[in-house]
């Protein structure tokens, strides 16, 4: 019979054949460890959005529609991640950071504001 150990202190686990700790404290250490390390990966995600949402927000409010790839690349802008996505009639793709997004062509992002959507042709409604 192979003997299960615990998942926090690796010792061997006497008991009920169900049991995944071999106590109430080992349970409570693992858990509070996973639970930190999917709230710290939620707030990294978070903060990269974040981020980058403030990098085009600034951009836009200097009225800044077309920037160089490279100039977002240095402003620390992270194009892995965004908050959602659509593509356009054209086949463009667009990007957004909650109420900013881009357009990526020849090199420039193209950018606007979830509201100024409809004075770009080639953006759809964002459905
Ligand atoms: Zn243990």
């Amino acid at each position: 019979m192979i003997k299960k150990t615990c998942p926090e202190c690796a010792e061997p686990i006497y008991g009920r054949s169900d049991k995944k700790f071999c106590s109430d404290y080992c349970r409570n250490i693992y858990n509070n460890k996973l639970h930190s390390d999917a709230t710290n990966h939620i707030r990294n995600i978070n903060n990269i959005l974040r981020k980058n949402r403030r990098i085009l927000s600034e951009l836009l409010a200097a009225h800044h529609t077309q920037v160089p790839v490279k100039a977002l690349i240095y402003a620390g802008y992270n194009f892995k991640y965004y908050t959602h996505s659509s593509i356009c009639k054209s086949g463009g793709h667009t990007y957004y950071c909650y109420d900013c997004g881009y357009q990526q062509r020849d090199g420039s992002c193209h950018l606007f504001t979830y509201q100024h959507t409809t004075y770009f042709p080639y953006v759809d409604d964002h459905g």
